[in-house]
């Protein structure tokens, strides 16, 4: 299900982010090979979706996570658009 919009999807239509350690509490990154295990969640490939998820408190609070990485969405807006091709 997507964190965005609240939608079911095929698994390999979405996208996984998870929370990696860090010092100051964990750090919110892109689960590209799913390995990252653990806390994270699902969006859709869609960019205002993930917006939308990380923009979400009651999110942040139940991953714990303190941050995001600093190109985070960068990253994820790559990510759709090489999908895309
Ligand atoms: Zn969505």
């Amino acid at each position: 299900m997507c964190t965005g919009c609240g939608e079911r999807f095929a698994k390999a239509a979405l996208v996984r982010f998870t929370v990696r350690a860090t010092g100051t509490g964990g750090e919110l990154t892109l689960d590209r090979d799913g390995s990252g295990g653990g806390r994270g969640g699902y969006v859709c490939r869609n960019l205002e979706c993930f917006n939308r998820a990380l923009d979400k408190k009651s999110l942040i609070r139940r991953l714990g996570v303190k941050s995001e990485h600093p190109e985070l969405r960068e990253e994820f807006a790559r990510l759709i658009e090489a999908c895309r091709k």
